[in-house]
């Protein structure tokens, strides 16, 4: 497996991108593509797409192309996905619900062994086919199962004393959905944040930028 610790954090963002246009190319039957044809699919420039996959080595063939297939696996070892990191969620609210049943965690490089809640209607149900347990059990749950990361679906207010709770435990790689910021209180952690809202506002002063440049020209 190709690892490079040097590449760069905004390549590295790039690569789940790059992983599912190909996995679409690969279900369509396409076997080669060039990176002319990728920038014209994806939208970055050929010259930025030749740089990111020669940080791993350069898969491509000059004027032949990058196999597809062979690509899409490549990036898929680079990220990693082919793990099978043990995931638990707090939180089986809305949000928590959505992420457990329309993720699919085991196809990135996880699965989901548990869900937890202090609800008392909800423990005890199920989401797919897990059940939600108690918050109480934490310890017990995670001693008895690897349990490698935590996704947090559950107010702000409630993160600090579970995030600690997790430490203690050894749980240090969080997908976090709440706006507690995580990295502020431990600095040996991973944490990858998600805010939808913030992406809805990028897309509102995406419009705006857009609307004041036409006011512009047709002043
Ligand atoms: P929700 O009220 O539907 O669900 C929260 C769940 O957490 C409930 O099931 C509740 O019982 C549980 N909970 C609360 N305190 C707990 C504790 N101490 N221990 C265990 N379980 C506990 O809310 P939601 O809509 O699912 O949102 C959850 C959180 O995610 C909110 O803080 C919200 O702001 C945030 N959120 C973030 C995004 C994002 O893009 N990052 C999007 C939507 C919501």
């Amino acid at each position: 497996m190709y690892r490079n610790k040097n590449i760069s954090a905004p390549v590295i963002k790039r690569l789940p991108r790059y992983y599912r246009f190909l996995g679409e190319l690969q279900a369509n039957g396409v076997k080669r593509i060039s990176s002319r044809e990728l920038s014209d699919k994806m939208g970055f420039t050929a010259s930025q797409i030749r740089q990111d996959l020669n940080c791993f080595g350069g898969f491509g063939q000059q004027g032949y192309g990058y196999p597809v297939e062979n690509l899409y696996n490549e990036i898929g070892n680079i990220l990693g996905i082919n793990n099978t990191y043990n995931a638990i969620l707090i939180g089986a609210g809305n949000l928590g619900k959505a992420v457990a049943m329309h993720m699919s965690f085991e196809k990135r490089g996880f699965r989901l062994i548990g869900i937890f809640d202090n609800d008392p209607a909800k423990i005890g149900t199920g989401i797919r086919d897990i059940r939600i347990s108690d918050l109480d059990d934490l310890e017990e749950f995670c001693t008895n199962n690897k349990t490698d990361a935590a996704v947090f679906c559950v107010p702000k207010g409630a993160v600090q004393r579970i995030a600690d709770r997790l430490y203690k435990l050894g749980i240090k790689n969080f997908w976090n959905f709440s706006h507690y910021d995580l990295s502020v209180h431990y600095d040996d952690i991973i944490v990858e944040n998600v805010h939808l809202n913030d992406s809805l506002m990028i897309l509102c002063y995406k419009i705006s930028e857009a609307n004041s440049i036409l006011d512009d020209t047709t002043a």
